[in-house]
């Protein structure tokens, strides 16, 4: 015990050695956040509690309303010294039933679900012979009516990799499929699921109609059904299938950005921004989408305020209806805008809650002493520092971009995380508990040393090149 303390200590000293921007002192008090974080199990208790007792959370349901209820009352129990919600309005769209059929000429169920935001079909469903594409882009290059009276089947499978590069290819076709299925003549449009999995649940997501473009059904069906409906169709005769869903767009919704903050001692207005967002979709009860990174930054701002109140303050901001299009986003964004360069460091985890594995950037120049400071204190927790100062934040640090505030990227390890990623399957006991204090360590470590360091971080937005 006495060997590690001093161990910690000469670590301590050597950062020190190389560095301005912090003291050894708190250096040292670096060392001990680590510490309790990867012995703590706070985060574990939120995600466990909010995915429990409040479950799946879909913007401008009474579940997320719930949520909204639970976010203020734990960032209050938990000691922030401020706790706020600003609101957000996004087209609100809910879900009934959805089920799907090969009908000939081998029958047999499909494991389906509606996209966000598709239209019902009628109460029978929508029968008709599949067409199938490789591509969204094969389906774009198809001649005019090549779909007409048809349901498109694209059936593109998305590649596995640690930092989900396969999510932004695959995505397209289900955004934009059933707009340019029904650019085709299509009736109905159903795709092989956004997914790495090899069970049988299907993958819902975001998906979005065009105006003056006919509405179709929109929808997704698992891995091993797409396999299947892809043999039929090799066979050489007509598939057809039946698609029944039923949902509704229901208006305007609204919902709320909860946000907790530790304020700073000397500069409460400068401020680190750390969070995740709060809502989910229906299927699963949203425990790594996203209730692990509203969990980890929640416990972490609370790890990292533990030794007193730091210089800056730490702010937590969990976002509201992500999962429709950034809507909470784009509303703090709106109504902070002139605030925004009080913000010092910026990073959302959204990502599941596999171990980070990287730490990165995108600061202006000046900065980079700063960086390399926090990214040193974090290699004891296995976390590689990349130097390219790009990092993009996060999915809700998205319209944050065009003002250019200092963005960081806490790299989970995504090797699995489109197993389960918009699925029934999304649920608590596919979050490893040693992971999520890796992370929740790692975020302590970063807001702690954002929010002390000497001079401030700047974004590339400050000073000029
Ligand atoms: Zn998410």
């Amino acid at each position: 015990m006495l060997s590690a303390l001093i161990f910690t200590a000469l670590a301590a000293n050597i950062v020190h050695a190389k560095s301005d921007n912090f003291s050894a002192q708190q250096l040292s008090q670096v060392e001990s956040i680590k510490k309790e974080a990867l012995e703590s199990d706070l985060a574990w208790s939120l995600v466990e509690s909010l995915t429990t007792e409040v479950g799946p959370r879909m913007p401008g349901t009474p579940s997320d309303k719930a949520a909204v209820a639970w976010a203020v009352a734990k960032f209050k129990t938990m000691g922030f010294d401020k706790v706020w919600t600003e609101p957000a309005t996004f087209p609100k769209w809910i879900r009934y039933s959805e089920s799907a059929a090969i009908v000939s000429p081998s029958p047999q169920k499909l494991h389906i679900t509606a996209l966000g935001n598709s239209i019902s079909t009628p109460k029978a469903g929508i029968q008709a012979e599949v067409i199938e594409f490789e591509t969204l882009a094969e389906l774009e290059n198809a001649p005019e009516n090549a779909a007409k009276g048809k349901i498109v089947f694209i059936n593109y499978r998305m590649n596995r990799d640690r930092d989900g590069n396969g999510y932004g290819p695959a995505v397209q076709a289900r955004r934009s499929g059933a707009v340019v299925s029904a650019q085709k003549g299509a009736v109905g449009y159903v795709m092989r699921s956004v997914s790495t999995a090899h069970h049988r649940f299907a993958h819902t997501g975001g998906s979005h109609y065009k105006d003056g473009v006919t509405k179709i059904v929109t929808s997704a069906i698992s891995n091993a059904d797409a396999d299947q409906l892809h043999r039929l169709i090799a066979l050489g005769k007509p598939v057809s299938i039946n698609i029944n869903v039923q949902a509704k767009s229901m208006g305007e919704g609204t919902s709320y950005n909860v946000i907790g903050e530790f304020t700073g001692s000397e500069l409460p207005n400068e401020h680190v921004l750390i969070g995740g967002h709060l809502d989910s979709w229906d299927l699963g009860t949203g425990a790594l989408d996203d209730g692990a990174g509203v969990a980890l930054t929640m416990a972490a701002a609370k790890l990292a305020r533990s030794k007193g109140q730091t210089k800056r303050s730490i702010r937590v901001v969990l976002f509201a209806a992500e999962e429709f299009g950034l809507w909470g986003a784009k509303a703090y964004v709106k109504a902070n805008e002139k605030r925004l360069n009080n913000i010092v460091a910026a990073a959302e985890s959204d990502f599941g809650a596999g171990r980070i594995w990287a730490f990165e950037s995108n600061v202006h120049a000046n900065s980079l002493p700063v960086v390399r400071d926090i990214a040193s204190m974090m290699k004891s927790l296995n976390v590689e520092y990349i130097g390219k100062n790009a990092a993009g934040g996060g999915p809700d640090l998205i319209p944050f971009r065009p003002f250019k505030i200092p963005a960081f990227g806490l790299e989970q390890d995504g090797t699995d995380y489109f197993d389960y990623h918009h699925t029934a399957d999304d649920t608590l006991d596919k979050i490893d508990p040693a992971n999520l204090r890796q992370n929740v360590a790692t975020y302590a470590v970063f807001a702690y040393m954002a929010a002390n360091a000497k001079t401030r971080i700047i974004g590339k937005n400050l000073l000029t090149k």
